[in-house]
C-alpha cells in the first residue's frame, strides 16, 4: 500500500521493517473528560488504517496510551494538568476521572465500530520505563537539569523539525498561547521530560525520582510506552495532526537520542474535525460527543461513514446538515443491502468477487482513499453478479469499513418480515410461522362462522404466551 508519511511529506510504499508484523502506535485519549467526535474521526481513520492493513493480510500489533497524568493545557508544558482540572471539575480523584472517562472512551468506540489496540496502556503505569529513559538521555548529554525539572535539550539534535505543517513563528507556541515562557529552558523548544514538586505544589500524583518527587511529562509517556511494547522499531505512529508539533517532534527528538538510531518508518496524521467556528476542542467548552449525537437519533455509524467520506488528509467541517445527509446515504444503504437474498440461488463467483474486491484494495491502498472505498460498495449493489457475492463482498469490505451494512440489513430484513400478508390476510408480528399457521386456523373458523373454534384458538395462543388485536385486514400479535 501507499502511505502519506508526514515526515518525507510524500507518498511513500508501505513496507514494514519486519514483514510479519507491523508495530503501529496510537496517541490515545486525555481522560479528563469525554472524547468529542472530533477526536473520534482521528481514531476512526486509524481504525480503518489497522484494518485494511489486516485485510491486506499483515498482522498488526497496535499499542495506544491512556493519557492520565502529566499533559498540560498547553503542548509547551506549561498551564494547569488536564487531569487535574477534570478532577477539580467533578470533585473528585485524579484516579477515578481517569477510570470513568477511559470506560467511556471505549464504549465511544465500541459504539463506533473502533477496534480496541492489542495494547491499552495507562501513562501511570510506566513511571519506570520514563525513568530509565530518563536517566540515559541525561548521561548522553541530551539532558539537563534546572529550576528541579529535567529538559530535553534540543540545541544538541542536528535536526530537531521534521513536519512541514508548522512554520518558525509556530514553534513560539508559548508566545501563541498567550502564556508565559518557561525561564528554566536554555533553548525555545526544549520541553520537559520531569516535572518535581518544585513546579506544581498541587498536583495529585507524583513519584520519586532520582531528580525529587515528581511527575513524567507528557511527551515520554508515548516514547516510554512505544519502546516497552514495540521495541527499538515502530513502522507506523498515528495521531490527530494538532499532535505533529510539539508532541509528535518531542517523542522523535527523544526516542532517537535514547535509541541512537532512527525510530519511526512512518507518521500518519489525520486532519481535524472543524465547526464552522474552527477546531472542535475540549478546552473551547462546548463539544459534540457520541451520546448528544445519539440523544439527537442519530446511528454512531452514520457518524463513522460521514468521516468515511472524506480524505483523512483533509479538515472536514461538521455541521447538522451534513450529518443528515450522511444519515440518509446510511439509511438508504442499509435498505439496498437488505433488498439482497441471502437465500438466493447460487454460489459466490469469483470472476466476479475479485475484481470488485481489487478496487476496493486499490482505493484503500492509494493513501487510504475511504471515500472511494465507500463507492466500491455501491459498484458491488449495482454489478450484474449473484446476491450470494455481493453479500459475500459487503461481508468482506465491512472488516475494514465497519459500517455494519450485513447486519442491520438482516435486522432490517426481519422488520419487513414483521407485517406479512398470506392470502389477503394481513399478520402483523415476528415472522414465526407456527403462529401464523393458527392465527389463519382461527381466521378459516371465524369465517366458517365456527366462533367456538376461533376462540379455542385464541385460548390456545393465549397459553403460549401470545396476544391477539384483530386489525382492519388481519390481526396483530406480540408476546406479552
Ligand atoms: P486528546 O484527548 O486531546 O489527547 O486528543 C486525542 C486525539 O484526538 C489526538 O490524536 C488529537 O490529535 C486528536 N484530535 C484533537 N482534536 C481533534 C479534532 N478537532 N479533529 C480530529 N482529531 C482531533
Ligand atoms: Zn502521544
Amino acid at each position: 500500500m501507499f502511505l502519506y508519511n508526514s515526515t518525507s511529506h510524500k507518498k511513500e510504499e508501505f513496507k514494514p521493517k519486519d514483514s510479519s508484523i507491523v508495530k503501529m502506535y496510537t496517541c490515545g485519549p486525555t481522560v479528563y473528560h469525554y472524547a468529542h467526535i472530533g477526536n473520534l474521526r482521528s481514531y476512526i481513520m486509524e481504525d480503518v488504517l489497522e484494518k485494511f492493513l489486516r485485510y491486506s493480510g499483515y498482522n498488526v500489533k497496535r499499542v495506544m496510551n491512556i493519557t492520565d497524568v502529566g499533559h498540560l493545557a498547553s503542548d509547551a508544558d506549561t498551564g494547569e494538568d488536564k487531569m487535574l482540572k477534570g478532577a477539580k471539575r467533578e470533585h473528585k480523584s485524579v484516579m477515578e476521572i481517569a477510570q470513568f472517562y477511559t470506560t467511556a472512551f471505549f464504549e465511544d468506540c465500541r459504539k463506533l465500530s473502533i477496534k480496541r489496540p492489542d495494547v491499552v496502556e495507562p501513562a501511570t503505569n510506566c513511571i519506570g520505563e520514563y525513568i530509565g529513559i530518563i536517566t540515559r538521555l541525561l548521561e548522553k548529554g541530551y539532558a539537563y537539569q534546572s529550576g528541579g525539572n529535567v529538559y530535553f535539550d534540543t540545541s544538541r539534535l542536528d535536526k530537531y523539525y521534521v513536519f512541514d505543517n508548522y512554520s518558525e513563528d509556530d514553534l513560539e507556541v508559548g508566545v501563541r498561547e498567550g502564556v508565559e515562557a518557561d525561564e528554566n529552558k536554555r533553548n525555545k523548544n526544549d520541553f520537559v521530560l520531569w516535572f518535581t514538586k518544585s513546579k506544581f505544589e498541587d498536583q495529585a500524583l507524583k513519584w520519586d525520582s532520582p531528580w525529587g518527587v515528581g511527575y513524567p511529562g507528557w511527551h515520554i509517556e508515548c516514547s516510554g510506552i512505544s519502546l516497552k511494547h514495540l521495541g527499538e522499531d515502530l513502522d507506523i505512529h498515528c495521531g490527530g495532526i494538532d499532535n505533529a508539533f510539539p508532541h509528535h517532534t518531542n517523542e522523535i527528538a527523544q526516542s532517537e537520542a535514547y535509541l541512537g538510531h532512527p525510530w519511526c518508518g512512518y507518521w500518519f496524521h489525520v486532519h481535524h474535525l472543524n465547526t464552522n467556528t474552527g477546531k472542535m476542542s475540549k478546552s473551547k467548552g462546548e463539544f459534540l460527543t457520541v451520546s448528544l449525537l445519539e440523544e439527537k437519533g442519530y446511528d454512531p455509524l452514520a457518524y463513522r461513514l460521514f468521516c468515511l467520506q472524506s480524505h483523512y488528509r483533509r479538515g472536514l467541517v461538521f455541521t447538522w446538515e451534513n450529518l443528515d445527509n450522511a444519515a440518509g446515504t446510511y439509511q438508504k444503504l442499509i435498505a439496498k443491502v437488505a433488498a439482497l437474498d441471502p437465500d438466493a440461488p447460487g454460489d459466490v463467483d469469483p470472476s466476479a468477487y475479485e475484481p470488485l474486491d481489487g478496487k476496493f484494495r486499490a482505493a484503500l491502498g492509494n493513501d487510504l482513499n475511504t471515500s472511494l472505498a465507500v463507492t466500491s460498495v455501491y459498484d458491488v449493489l449495482k454489478a450484474k453478479t449473484n446476491d450470494k457475492t455481493k453479500l459475500a463482498l459487503l461481508n468482506a469490505f465491512d472488516r475494514v469499513l465497519g459500517l455494519s451494512l450485513t447486519e442491520k440489513a438482516a435486522e432490517k430484513r426481519k422488520e419487513n418480515a414483521k407485517s406479512a400478508t398470506v392470502g389477503g390476510f394481513l399478520i402483523q408480528g415476528e415472522d414465526d410461522p407456527d403462529v401464523n399457521q393458527l392465527i389463519l386456523a382461527r381466521q378459516a373458523a371465524k369465517k366458517a362462522k365456527d366462533f367456538a373454534e376461533a376462540d379455542r384458538i385464541r385460548g390456545e395462543l393465549k397459553d403460549k404466551g401470545i396476544e391477539l388485536t384483530d386489525i382492519p385486514g388481519g390481526v396483530q400479535w406480540r408476546r406479552v
